[in-house]
């Protein structure tokens, strides 16, 4: 099959050397010139484990290029993927669809003998149509289908996640179109992964309900944790005593600094404007986002309780900046709210963290930047553990001790052990834990 992939971000760029790794032909493009020269140089322009090695290998053997020439690439294409990004639209939070739609455009022009326009950016229900409107209004005699394949890697194991997925989404209205990404599915298919094939439209929200479902899970595991922390409960016993039942599951249920990342956030804002839009509000997910969005802030105000009740012309070391350990995405990180919440309070902060820090200076330009967790605790007041790299599992703790001003660790991602950490001499904060808070 030959694919191409509009937009070599972190969904186009996996998906697109996987496609490759299966066997198809594949074309990533995008727009901006500098990542498809670095690309065609070898160098990522994301940190995705696995990445480097698995884009090096297919395009030694001949299967994946780059290229910003869409109507070249998509000349002659079986499928055409529309992999760009949905972010939030200012002001009312809906999804900035304008890159779907220009995309489109371009693609119609493009359009050769029979092809399949695939969406796998996450798009609110409808898109597929408009998608299909714009290219036949361009278009009127073009040979093509819209198909929605929503995505559902997770960033940090994307290429597992790509090749092994709990399940794909089809989302087609004629046998043809359906036909040809069963085609590009195939390996997969034969590896038994469940294919769930829909109409367009259903497809559209099931990724939707899937991120928003998993918000409410971590929203309400988090206000558990504020409970445990009120009444003197664990709050990991209780994730354990009630994910060990089959109905609720063990996954999404660890407390901490509120969801993050470029999908749950603005995900779950653009299903909570649809279904306003729709005359039927979804208050759960409406009061998931509030919760979460007040909860970042309120990690700020947890750090400085633990310093005693005020940071300013303290120094706070952060530990991890990224809204997940093994990415380097910065998009709507905690870590953004809990800075901006000790800055204001008057604290100087400094951060390390693996991967994420190229993408930090530019959110974060007034924060320093620490070389490792052993130089970010230097002289601090506190040092608090944002996101759980396994740099991070095994620190030192003596060590830092020696080294911090004060003697305090504000655990965000309940790492460390309380005994432990205490009988060292730590001030130690956890999420939801009797001793914690
Ligand atoms: P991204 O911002 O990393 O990548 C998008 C890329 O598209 C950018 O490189 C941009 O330059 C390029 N682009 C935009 N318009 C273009 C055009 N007309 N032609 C060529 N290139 C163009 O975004 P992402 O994180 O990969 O997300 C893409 C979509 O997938 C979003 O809808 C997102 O919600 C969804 N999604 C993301 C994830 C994730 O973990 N990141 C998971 C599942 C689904």
């Amino acid at each position: 099959m030959r694919i191409v992939m509009v937009g070599s971000g972190y969904v186009g760029l996996v998906s697109g050397t996987c496609f490759a790794d299966f066997g198809h032909e594949v074309v990533c493009l995008d727009k901006d010139p500098a990542k498809i020269e670095a690309l065609r140089a070898g160098r990522m322009p994301i940190y995705e484990p696995g990445l480097e090695a698995l884009v090096a290998e297919n395009v030694r053997r001949g299967r994946l290029g780059f290229g910003i020439d869409l109507a070249a690439a998509v000349a002659g294409a079986d499928a055409v993927f529309i992999a760009v990004g949905t972010p939030s639209r200012r002001g009312d939070g809906f999804a900035d669809l304008s890159y779907v739609y220009a995309a489109a455009r371009e693609i119609a022009a493009a359009l050769t003998g029979y092809t399949v326009i695939v969406t796998k950016s996450t798009v609110p229900v409808g898109t597929g149509d408009e998608v299909e409107r714009i290219i036949r209004e361009a278009r009127p005699e073009a040979d093509f289908a819209v198909v929605s394949n929503p995505e559902f890697l997770r960033e940090g194991a994307a290429i597992d996640d790509f090749k092994r997925p709990d399940r794909i989404v089809i989302g087609a209205e004629d046998a043809r179109a359906e036909g040809v990404i069963r085609e590009v599915y195939r390996p997969l298919y034969l590896n038994a992964a469940p294919i769930l094939v829909t109409g367009r439209r259903t497809a559209e929200l099931t990724k939707y309900a899937a991120n928003a479902f998993l918000a409410t899970k971590i929203t309400f595991i988090n206000e558990i944790a504020d409970l445990c922390e009120q009444v003197g409960a664990d709050v990991q016993e209780v994730a354990r005593g009630i994910g060990l039942d089959n109905r609720i599951g063990a996954k999404f249920l660890h407390a901490g600094p509120g969801y993050g990342g470029s999908c749950f956030p603005k995900d779950t804002l653009a299903l909570v404007k649809t279904a306003q839009d729709a005359g039927t509000p979804m208050r759960i997910v409406e009061t998931v986002v509030a919760v979460n969005e007040s909860r970042k802030r309120a990690m700020a105000r947890k750090v400085i309780q633990a310093c005693g009740g005020s940071v300013r012309g303290k120094t706070i070391g952060l530990l991890g900046l990224t809204f997940k350990p093994n990415t380097d995405d910065m998009r709507d990180a905690p870590s953004l709210a809990i800075v901006a919440g000790l800055q204001d309070a008057g604290a100087t902060v400094r951060a390390y963290d693996p991967e994420g820090m190229g993408q930090a200076r530019a959110l974060l330009p007034d924060i320093d930047y620490a070389d490792d967790p052993y130089s970010c605790a230097e002289g601090a007041d506190a040092l608090v553990l944002v996101t759980e790299w396994n740099a991070f599992r095994a620190l030192d703790l003596e060590r830092l001790r020696t080294t911090m001003a004060e003697p305090v660790l504000v655990d965000l991602r309940n790492v460390y052990r309380v005994q432990d950490v205490e009988r060292l001499g730590f001030r130690y904060a956890g999420v939801g834990r009797a001793s914690g808070g």
